[in-house]
């Protein structure tokens, strides 16, 4: 099949503030996540998919740095595929700049790494392995 969203990740000033709403009133079921890049992490499961909160731990870390920029919001979005070498090496060879040069451990346990938002369209796309 085609390259599925594994997950959005959106900055948020507070977990505790937004949770309730997706998991009680929309009735997501909550995913426990670790902590990544100086952030809480707290998920919600949409059918194939997750909606990740990333709540800053500090104001100086990245998640911190974009929420006093930007303000809460989208901040990226994960795409899953079958094999993140070569998507990495399909990505090089079209000239895409990387955030990371090789997979590193994301907050599902499963191997990521960044694209430069230069590269795509401003976006943050994140990918991980299926
Ligand atoms: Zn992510």
């Amino acid at each position: 099949g085609s390259p599925r969203i594994a997950h959005v990740g959106i900055a948020v000033e507070s977990l505790a503030a937004i949770l309730p709403f997706f998991r009680d009133v929309l009735g997501m079921p909550d995913v426990p996540m670790s902590d990544s890049d100086g952030a809480r992490i707290a998920a919600v499961q949409s059918g194939e998919s997750l909606i990740e909160f990333l709540e800053p731990a500090t104001p100086d870390t990245p998640i911190g740095k974009y929420l006093a920029k930007r303000g809460a919001g989208i901040h990226h979005i994960c795409v899953a595929v079958p094999d993140i070498e070569q998507t990495l090496e399909t990505c090089r060879s079209a000239g895409i700049q990387m955030i990371d040069q090789t997979p590193r451990l994301g907050a599902e346990g499963k191997r990521i790494a960044f694209l430069h938002p230069k590269s795509t369209g401003g976006i943050l796309v994140e990918l991980t392995e299926q």
